[in-house]
Protein backbone atom coordinates (compact mmCIF):
# COMPACT_ATOMS: atom_id res chain seq x y z
CA UNK A 1 0.00 0.00 0.00
CA UNK A 2 2.26 2.23 0.98
CA UNK A 3 6.34 2.26 0.51
CA UNK A 4 8.85 4.95 2.01
CA UNK A 5 12.88 4.86 0.98
CA UNK A 6 15.12 6.94 1.88
CA UNK A 7 12.83 9.57 3.13
CA UNK A 8 14.76 11.85 5.33
CA UNK A 9 13.19 15.52 6.53
CA UNK A 10 15.27 18.39 7.77
CA UNK A 11 15.37 22.21 8.57
CA UNK A 12 18.22 24.17 8.53
CA UNK A 13 19.35 25.49 11.13
CA UNK A 14 22.46 28.08 10.41
CA UNK A 15 24.11 26.31 7.42
CA UNK A 16 23.50 23.37 9.26
CA UNK A 17 20.63 20.38 8.46
CA UNK A 18 18.87 20.07 11.46
CA UNK A 19 17.25 15.75 10.76
CA UNK A 20 14.16 15.06 11.91
CA UNK A 21 14.00 11.91 9.96
CA UNK A 22 17.04 10.64 8.32
CA UNK A 23 16.75 7.77 5.88
CA UNK A 24 13.37 6.35 6.90
CA UNK A 25 12.58 2.83 4.67
CA UNK A 26 9.25 1.50 5.95
CA UNK A 27 6.77 -0.93 3.97
CA UNK A 28 3.40 -0.73 4.74
CA UNK A 29 0.76 -4.06 3.45
CA UNK A 30 -2.83 -3.26 3.16
CA UNK A 31 -4.29 -5.02 6.23
CA UNK A 32 -1.50 -4.06 8.99
CA UNK A 33 -1.97 -2.40 11.92
CA UNK A 34 1.17 -0.32 12.86
CA UNK A 35 2.06 1.80 16.29
CA UNK A 36 4.79 4.13 15.85
CA UNK A 37 6.99 4.46 19.00
CA UNK A 38 9.56 6.17 20.48
CA UNK A 39 10.31 9.25 22.80
CA UNK A 40 9.21 12.74 22.28
CA UNK A 41 11.11 14.75 19.39
CA UNK A 42 12.05 11.51 18.06
CA UNK A 43 10.31 12.30 15.06
CA UNK A 44 7.15 10.29 15.77
CA UNK A 45 4.42 12.94 14.27
CA UNK A 46 6.11 14.18 11.23
CA UNK A 47 6.66 11.06 10.11
CA UNK A 48 2.91 10.03 10.34
CA UNK A 49 2.34 13.45 8.70
CA UNK A 50 4.71 12.58 5.57
CA UNK A 51 3.15 9.40 4.99
CA UNK A 52 -0.28 11.01 5.11
CA UNK A 53 0.76 13.71 2.57
CA UNK A 54 0.23 16.60 5.41
CA UNK A 55 4.03 17.35 5.34
CA UNK A 56 6.65 16.99 2.54
CA UNK A 57 9.82 14.92 2.86
CA UNK A 58 13.42 16.84 1.92
CA UNK A 59 14.47 14.06 0.15
CA UNK A 60 13.37 10.39 -0.33
CA UNK A 61 10.94 8.40 -2.31
CA UNK A 62 6.89 7.85 -1.21
CA UNK A 63 5.00 5.25 -2.98
CA UNK A 64 1.34 5.38 -1.82
CA UNK A 65 -1.50 3.09 -3.75
CA UNK A 66 0.45 3.05 -7.09
CA UNK A 67 0.98 6.69 -7.43
CA UNK A 68 4.89 7.84 -6.61
CA UNK A 69 3.91 10.93 -3.97
CA UNK A 70 7.37 12.61 -4.64
CA UNK A 71 6.17 13.43 -7.87
CA UNK A 72 3.05 15.05 -7.67
CA UNK A 73 1.88 18.41 -7.05
CA UNK A 74 -0.02 19.62 -4.17
CA UNK A 75 -3.49 19.91 -5.83
CA UNK A 76 -2.87 15.85 -6.95
CA UNK A 77 -1.43 15.46 -3.10
CA UNK A 78 -4.38 16.73 -1.77
CA UNK A 79 -6.73 14.86 -3.81
CA UNK A 80 -5.15 11.24 -2.98
CA UNK A 81 -5.26 12.08 0.51
CA UNK A 82 -9.36 12.61 -0.03
CA UNK A 83 -9.61 9.53 -1.80
CA UNK A 84 -7.66 7.13 0.71
CA UNK A 85 -6.81 8.57 4.03
CA UNK A 86 -8.72 9.69 7.18
CA UNK A 87 -6.38 11.60 9.73
CA UNK A 88 -7.44 11.16 14.02
CA UNK A 89 -5.62 13.84 15.96
CA UNK A 90 -4.69 13.61 20.03
CA UNK A 91 -6.98 17.02 20.31
CA UNK A 92 -9.49 16.00 18.17
CA UNK A 93 -9.73 18.77 16.34
CA UNK A 94 -13.57 19.23 16.22
CA UNK A 95 -15.18 22.08 14.95
CA UNK A 96 -16.65 23.66 18.00
CA UNK A 97 -19.47 25.88 15.84
CA UNK A 98 -20.84 22.78 14.52
CA UNK A 99 -22.72 19.76 16.06
CA UNK A 100 -21.46 16.34 16.64
CA UNK A 101 -23.82 15.60 13.01
CA UNK A 102 -22.17 18.56 11.26
CA UNK A 103 -18.66 17.64 12.12
CA UNK A 104 -19.06 13.81 10.67
CA UNK A 105 -21.28 15.54 7.78
CA UNK A 106 -18.19 17.88 6.90
CA UNK A 107 -15.53 15.76 4.83
CA UNK A 108 -18.53 14.31 2.80
CA UNK A 109 -19.64 17.67 1.59
CA UNK A 110 -15.86 18.79 0.82
CA UNK A 111 -16.02 15.67 -1.09
CA UNK A 112 -19.48 16.69 -3.07
CA UNK A 113 -21.32 14.45 -2.07
CA UNK A 114 -25.11 14.69 -2.70
CA UNK A 115 -27.64 15.83 0.09
CA UNK A 116 -28.97 12.46 0.04
CA UNK A 117 -25.80 10.35 0.31
CA UNK A 118 -24.75 12.30 2.97
CA UNK A 119 -27.02 11.92 5.51
CA UNK A 120 -27.60 8.17 4.85
CA UNK A 121 -23.91 8.07 5.62
CA UNK A 122 -23.67 9.92 8.34
CA UNK A 123 -26.80 8.10 10.09
CA UNK A 124 -25.02 4.86 9.39
CA UNK A 125 -22.29 5.92 11.00
CA UNK A 126 -24.05 7.68 14.00
CA UNK A 127 -26.15 4.23 14.92
CA UNK A 128 -22.76 2.43 14.30
CA UNK A 129 -20.72 4.56 16.86
CA UNK A 130 -23.95 4.56 19.11
CA UNK A 131 -24.00 8.39 18.98
CA UNK A 132 -27.48 8.94 17.71
CA UNK A 133 -28.33 10.83 20.49
CA UNK A 134 -25.58 12.97 20.61
CA UNK A 135 -26.14 14.10 17.31
CA UNK A 136 -27.24 17.66 18.26
CA UNK A 137 -24.95 18.39 20.63
CA UNK A 138 -21.60 20.58 20.18
CA UNK A 139 -18.20 19.28 21.41
CA UNK A 140 -18.28 21.26 24.51
CA UNK A 141 -21.11 19.28 25.38
CA UNK A 142 -19.47 15.36 25.23
CA UNK A 143 -16.74 14.51 27.63
CA UNK A 144 -13.26 13.63 25.63
CA UNK A 145 -13.89 9.79 24.84
CA UNK A 146 -17.16 11.15 23.33
CA UNK A 147 -15.50 13.71 20.90
CA UNK A 148 -12.76 10.93 20.42
CA UNK A 149 -15.72 8.98 18.82
CA UNK A 150 -16.69 11.76 16.79
CA UNK A 151 -13.12 12.72 15.53
CA UNK A 152 -12.99 9.18 14.55
CA UNK A 153 -15.77 8.99 13.14
CA UNK A 154 -15.40 11.95 11.34
CA UNK A 155 -11.91 10.37 10.11
CA UNK A 156 -14.32 7.34 8.87
CA UNK A 157 -17.32 8.83 7.15
CA UNK A 158 -16.01 8.82 3.27
CA UNK A 159 -14.63 5.01 3.79
CA UNK A 160 -10.95 5.66 3.54
CA UNK A 161 -8.26 2.38 3.05
CA UNK A 162 -5.44 4.13 5.60
CA UNK A 163 -6.56 5.53 8.98
CA UNK A 164 -3.93 7.75 10.66
CA UNK A 165 -4.01 8.26 14.23
CA UNK A 166 -1.73 10.62 16.56
CA UNK A 167 -2.01 10.05 19.66
CA UNK A 168 -5.69 8.85 19.70
CA UNK A 169 -5.73 8.31 23.15
CA UNK A 170 -3.29 11.07 24.39
CA UNK A 171 -6.00 12.98 25.82
CA UNK A 172 -8.30 10.08 27.49
CA UNK A 173 -8.23 8.11 30.60
CA UNK A 174 -7.23 3.96 30.40
CA UNK A 175 -10.89 3.27 30.03
CA UNK A 176 -11.98 5.54 27.24
CA UNK A 177 -8.46 4.31 25.83
CA UNK A 178 -8.83 1.10 25.97
CA UNK A 179 -12.86 1.23 24.01
CA UNK A 180 -10.71 3.18 21.35
CA UNK A 181 -8.71 0.91 20.76
CA UNK A 182 -10.92 -2.19 20.84
CA UNK A 183 -12.63 0.03 18.00
CA UNK A 184 -9.13 0.28 16.26
CA UNK A 185 -9.31 -3.69 15.94
CA UNK A 186 -12.40 -4.19 14.65
CA UNK A 187 -12.11 -1.64 12.34
CA UNK A 188 -8.83 -3.18 11.25
CA UNK A 189 -9.80 -6.75 11.79
CA UNK A 190 -13.53 -7.13 10.12
CA UNK A 191 -13.86 -3.84 7.67
CA UNK A 192 -9.89 -3.94 6.58
CA UNK A 193 -9.14 -0.43 6.80
CA UNK A 194 -4.82 -0.24 7.32
CA UNK A 195 -4.01 1.59 10.31
CA UNK A 196 -0.92 3.54 11.27
CA UNK A 197 -1.20 5.50 14.86
CA UNK A 198 1.40 6.98 16.98
CA UNK A 199 1.55 6.09 20.32
CA UNK A 200 3.29 6.61 23.87
CA UNK A 201 1.48 3.41 25.37
CA UNK A 202 2.88 -0.17 24.93
CA UNK A 203 -0.48 -1.85 26.16
CA UNK A 204 -2.10 0.32 23.40
CA UNK A 205 0.20 -0.49 20.74
CA UNK A 206 0.05 -4.39 21.10
CA UNK A 207 -3.59 -3.94 20.29
CA UNK A 208 -1.79 -3.71 16.32
CA UNK A 209 0.19 -6.20 14.42
CA UNK A 210 3.68 -4.50 14.58
CA UNK A 211 5.08 -1.73 16.30
CA UNK A 212 7.59 0.30 14.45
CA UNK A 213 10.33 2.47 17.20
CA UNK A 214 11.67 5.72 16.34
CA UNK A 215 14.94 7.20 17.90
CA UNK A 216 16.47 10.23 16.25
CA UNK A 217 14.51 9.91 13.45
CA UNK A 218 15.86 6.61 11.94
CA UNK A 219 13.79 3.52 12.51
CA UNK A 220 15.55 1.61 15.62
CA UNK A 221 13.44 -1.69 15.85
CA UNK A 222 10.95 -3.24 14.10
CA UNK A 223 8.77 -5.28 16.06
CA UNK A 224 6.03 -7.62 14.90
CA UNK A 225 3.42 -10.09 16.54
P1 LIG B 1 3.60 15.57 19.82
O1 LIG B 1 4.99 15.91 19.40
O2 LIG B 1 2.90 14.68 18.87
O3 LIG B 1 2.80 16.72 20.28
P2 LIG B 1 4.77 14.70 22.24
O4 LIG B 1 5.85 13.76 21.89
O5 LIG B 1 5.16 16.10 22.57
O6 LIG B 1 3.70 14.65 21.10
O7 LIG B 1 3.96 14.11 23.46
C1 LIG B 1 2.55 13.93 23.45
C2 LIG B 1 2.08 13.68 24.85
O8 LIG B 1 2.72 12.54 25.42
C3 LIG B 1 2.38 14.84 25.76
O9 LIG B 1 1.26 15.08 26.58
C4 LIG B 1 3.57 14.38 26.57
O10 LIG B 1 3.53 14.93 27.88
C5 LIG B 1 3.38 12.89 26.62
N1 LIG B 1 4.68 12.20 26.59
C6 LIG B 1 5.79 12.60 25.96
N2 LIG B 1 6.79 11.72 26.12
C7 LIG B 1 6.27 10.70 26.86
C8 LIG B 1 6.80 9.48 27.37
N3 LIG B 1 8.05 9.08 27.12
N4 LIG B 1 6.00 8.67 28.07
C9 LIG B 1 4.73 9.04 28.30
N5 LIG B 1 4.18 10.19 27.88
C10 LIG B 1 4.94 11.02 27.17
P1 LIG C 1 7.59 13.40 18.07
O1 LIG C 1 6.24 13.28 17.44
O2 LIG C 1 8.34 12.10 18.12
O3 LIG C 1 7.57 14.09 19.41
P2 LIG C 1 8.03 15.39 16.05
O4 LIG C 1 7.92 14.74 14.73
O5 LIG C 1 6.87 16.16 16.56
O6 LIG C 1 8.48 14.30 17.10
O7 LIG C 1 9.27 16.39 16.02
C1 LIG C 1 10.59 15.93 15.84
C2 LIG C 1 11.54 17.09 15.88
O8 LIG C 1 11.28 17.97 14.79
C3 LIG C 1 11.43 17.92 17.14
O9 LIG C 1 12.70 17.99 17.71
C4 LIG C 1 10.99 19.27 16.64
O10 LIG C 1 11.63 20.28 17.37
C5 LIG C 1 11.42 19.29 15.19
N1 LIG C 1 10.56 20.14 14.34
C6 LIG C 1 9.27 19.88 14.02
N2 LIG C 1 8.77 20.86 13.25
C7 LIG C 1 9.77 21.76 13.07
C8 LIG C 1 9.89 23.01 12.37
N3 LIG C 1 8.86 23.52 11.69
N4 LIG C 1 11.08 23.64 12.39
C9 LIG C 1 12.11 23.12 13.07
N5 LIG C 1 12.07 21.96 13.73
C10 LIG C 1 10.92 21.29 13.76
Amino acid sequence: MLSLQHVSKYYQVGGNKNFVLNDINLEVDEGEFISIMGPSGSGKSTLLNVIGMLDEPSDGYHYFVGNAVHQLKEKQRSALYKQYIGFVFQAYHLIDELTVYENIETPLIYQDYKSSERKAMVADILDRFQIVGKKDLFPAQLSGGQQQLVGIARALIAKPKLLLADEPTGNLNSKQGEEIMTLFRKLNKEDGVTIIQVTHSEKNAEYGSRIIDLLDGKVSSSRKF
